[in-house]
């Protein structure tokens, strides 16, 4: 890092307020979590390192995120509105290298903005949402990684795709050549039952899509959160999404 680099980080990061938040809880909830993650692998013979930790710093201030990058070295975070994603972008994009991830429905107006601001979006559940997105990459002439969310709760949620209507959609990306199709997110059910029933689901349908040769990468399954993640760990979640457990209660 130049001189230049390490004046710019001081400015930065004294402009934050920290008194919102402590860094040494998050430094300790963050470790916490990542043994809990491991120790969840290990215990259905999973090597740790096949699932990443994406936290979720949605309504946390920026200076939590940077908190949590130095405590942990953890460069990706996700936000579930794209508006958030790309002011905490730019507050931190001088000091902390850190990429993005959109985990929230996205409307069609917004597009264009999680075109340029996102590294992956895992919530791609409409043609609409992915021609939207195609037009603004192609521009950019950059690629985006997208997951399709899949509703596994019923009533609970409005978004995501019904399992069965899977197949036909990633068949119908094939038109989109900037949507890197890396596979399925879903938002559980609260109850704990409801929610593994839900993640059986999810793996079920990568094995289908993988066997019925559905193109798409399929290697990664988005499930668990914080009060249900070592549950998804268990069957097969490759990315836990997690909030509360790292960043403390939302206001
Ligand atoms: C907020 C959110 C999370 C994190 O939830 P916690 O319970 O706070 O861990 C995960 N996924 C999505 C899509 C979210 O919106």
């Amino acid at each position: 890092m130049n001189t230049q680099n390490t004046q710019n980080t001081k400015l930065n990061t004294d402009s934050f307020n920290f008194a919102n938040f402590a860094t040494d809880d998050i430094a300790a909830r963050v470790a916490a979590v990542q043994a809990r993650i491991a120790a969840a692998c290990i215990a259905v013979g999973r090597d740790p390192s096949e699932v990443r930790l994406l936290p979720v710093s949605k309504t946390h201030p920026a200076a939590a995120v940077y908190a949590l990058w130095q405590a942990s070295g953890i460069t990706r975070f996700a936000e579930n509105k794209v508006q958030e994603l790309a002011k905490k972008q730019n507050e931190l994009a001088s000091i902390a290298p850190l990429t993005w991830a959109l985990i929230g429905h996205l409307q069609t107006n917004k597009a264009g903005a999680a075109a340029v601001a996102a590294a992956e979006f895992q919530a791609l559940d409409s043609i609409r949402i992915a021609a939207a997105l195609e037009r603004r990459l192609s521009e950019l002439e950059r690629s985006l990684d997208v997951l399709i969310e899949v509703n596994t709760s019923g009533e609970v949620s409005k978004w995501g795709l019904a399992a069965a209507e899977v197949a036909a959609f990633a068949q119908a990306l094939t038109a989109y050549p900037h949507l890197k199709v890396r596979g399925l997110m879903t938002v559980a059910a609260p109850d704990l039952n409801d929610a593994e029933r839900g993640f059986a689901a999810l793996a079920g349908l990568r094995e289908t899509l993988l066997a019925q040769g559905a193109p798409g990468e399929w290697n990664e399954l988005s499930m668990g959160m914080s009060n249900d993640f070592e549950t998804a760990i268990r069957y097969g979640s490759s990315c836990v999404r997690i909030g509360t457990a790292i960043f403390g209660a939302r206001g």
